[in-house]
């Protein structure tokens, strides 16, 4: 039997012809994945999609379906649907003409819970895993593509299925979407390992001025960085899980400096400690092991007020 809340979806899903699907901004294997395995769920029932994200999908060009993806909505839709994002702001400017979403579906404990509905499930390793449960009641069927692009979202939010959340129950979600059709090497190279020669080199900035003190590992990285460097996304290209594989360090936070006197901070931490704690106290979110915000201020300012609070966790 399925609950209320997934008749009641799936009901408003039958009735509705056009969607619009998003995600956050600097979007994740998890935010794509999800939109996209989503939105070619319903493309495959004959719906009409239109899937947007404020900053695009470009490091996704692998995913099925991110041809699709485009960066601002047009027109009215019967149905709005966010995934993977944990208030109506993270998902930038792409709502703002289209009222309360209907349905969101998320597994950040942060989420303001802000859709009509809301499917938020806090134990799931990601929003990919509460869809993967969830898209057969809502009336919906899985494919290779849809496999693929699920997939992907749980790789990428485990990290490689290395999160401490990852159980055996996972590795069987994931082991239904490679008899689906997900391919998880391909997902795996793509998501995990392959990367441009511009971000490793970018990485040598942050690693050059990396510091640690106690539990504490930290760095920075300019826009001086980027510029030298020719990297040119605004994001750390992961380099704070390089920084969260220093053996001494329980908490690693990386510092991005933005256009316009903003800092994108990052937050890592082993499992005794959340610093979606800390986070929120800056108006950012995340998850116990993972967490982020933009902060206003300096590189300087920013940094020392961040790594002050932040102490206070250990
Ligand atoms: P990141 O450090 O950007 O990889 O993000 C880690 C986690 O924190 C992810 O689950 C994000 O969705 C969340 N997160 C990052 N930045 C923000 C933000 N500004 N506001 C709310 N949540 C965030
Ligand atoms: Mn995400
Ligand atoms: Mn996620």
């Amino acid at each position: 039997m399925h609950s209320e809340i997934d008749q009641a979806i799936a009901k408003k899903i039958l009735a509705s012809q056009s969607f619009l699907i998003t995600s956050h901004v600097r979007p994740d294997a998890d935010a794509v994945g999800s939109m996209l395995g989503l939105g070619l769920a319903l493309m495959s029932k004959g719906k009409s999609v239109q899937l947007v994200l404020e900053d695009g999908a470009d490091h996704y060009h692998y995913l099925p379906g991110s041809e699709h993806v485009v960066r601002a909505p047009s027109g009215p839709v019967d149905m709005t649907i966010v995934v993977d994002c944990s208030e109506l702001d993270r998902a930038g400017s792409v709502l703002d003409a289209y009222g309360q979403p209907d349905l969101v579906v998320d597994h950040h404990k942060t989420n303001l819970a802000f859709g009509a509905i809301n499917v938020v499930e806090p134990e799931q390793v990601a929003t990919a895993a509460v869809l993967f449960d969830h898209l057969a009641a809502w009336g919906l069927s899985f494919n290779p593509d849809v496999a693929m692009c699920l997939l992907a979202g749980i790789i990428g939010d485990t990290i490689g299925l290395r999160t401490p959340n990852v159980n055996a129950e996972v590795l069987r979600k994931c082991a239904a979407l490679i008899d689906l059709g997900g391919d998880l090497t391909h997902v795996y190279n793509e998501e995990l390992v392959l990367r441009p020669f511009t971000a490793v080199h970018y990485w040598g900035s942050g690693l050059n001025r990396i510091e640690r003190q106690g539990d504490l590992v930290w760095t920075s990285l300019t826009l001086e960085d980027r510029q030298k460097t020719g990297y040119d996304q605004d994001d750390d290209a992961n380099l704070v899980n390089v920084l969260s594989s220093v053996r001494e360090a329980k908490i690693a936070i990386i510092f991005v400096e933005q256009p316009g006197h903003s800092v994108k901070v990052s937050w890592r931490a082993r499992p005794e400690f959340d610093v979606s704690k800390v986070a929120l106290q800056f108006g950012g979110g995340g998850h116990a092991a993972a967490a982020g915000a933009d902060i206003a201020g300096t590189l300087a300012d920013v940094q020392q007020e961040v790594l002050q609070k932040t102490r206070k966790l250990l």
